[in-house]
């Protein structure tokens, strides 16, 4: 028997509470039983939300929203960018599954943001490899505005609002860049928000696209 589709808005309540018992140090009884169980691949996932977060080892969603096997459905890749493949990748779960609610995870300290950063400034380090550019190329129009304001005098202040003018760019080029999340959106209930993990502290801010 499918799973019933969990609107947009419940899915949010669940990752805030789970987000929060990872905070306080506490795992869910549900969370911990669901690790040590087998699924049985005769039965359909029915993953509550999508979360397209950063390849940074810390940053594993799962863990830091406190849930279990087959209730998740994870894109990784550093700098939690958006290109045709993580389009498809969110466009097979919403539909497929009806997941309605998707994440665009960024982190606090993260390599592939500092190294878009560092890409725009004059340096003497050697240039990055084609492929490395392939992610620093996606990050960098979320980050140039920022190169031309005060913020260039203060890196981590600098590193914050470029994180967080990334993720806005994500989640706003899954919003638009697909004909078939568009629909989602418009008729499905369907809801991309955008979300900064704390690795000091553990809070998942969602701040962007939140009703
Ligand atoms: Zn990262």
């Amino acid at each position: 028997m499918p799973s019933p589709i969990i609107p947009a808005a419940e899915a949010l309540v669940r990752l805030r509470d789970g987000n929060a018992r990872f905070v306080a140090n506490v795992r869910s009884v549900d969370a911990l039983a669901s690790l040590s169980r087998r699924i049985d691949p005769a039965t359909q996932q029915a993953p509550f939300a999508i979360v397209l977060g950063c390849a940074d080892s810390r940053a594993p969603a799962e863990t830091i929203f406190d849930q279990g096997l087959g209730d998740l459905f994870v894109i990784r890749v550093a700098g939690n960018i958006v290109a045709p493949s993580q389009i498809g990748s969110v466009e097979f779960a919403a539909e497929r599954f009806g997941t309605q609610l998707v994440v665009v995870m960024g982190h606090s300290h993260c390599g592939a943001i500092s190294a878009t950063v560092d890409s725009m400034q004059p340096s003497d380090r050697p240039a990055a490899s084609r492929n490395l550019l392939s992610i620093t190329d996606r990050i960098a129009p979320a980050v140039s505005p920022l190169m031309q304001t005060e913020l260039v005098k203060n890196r981590p202040a600098l590193l914050r609002a470029a994180t967080r003018a990334n993720v806005s760019a994500s989640a706003s080029h899954l919003r638009h860049g697909s004909r078939l999340l568009e629909e989602l959106i418009l008729n499905r209930g369907l809801i991309v928000v955008g979300a900064e993990y704390d690795l000091e502290t553990g809070v998942v801010d969602f701040f962007d696209g939140v009703l």
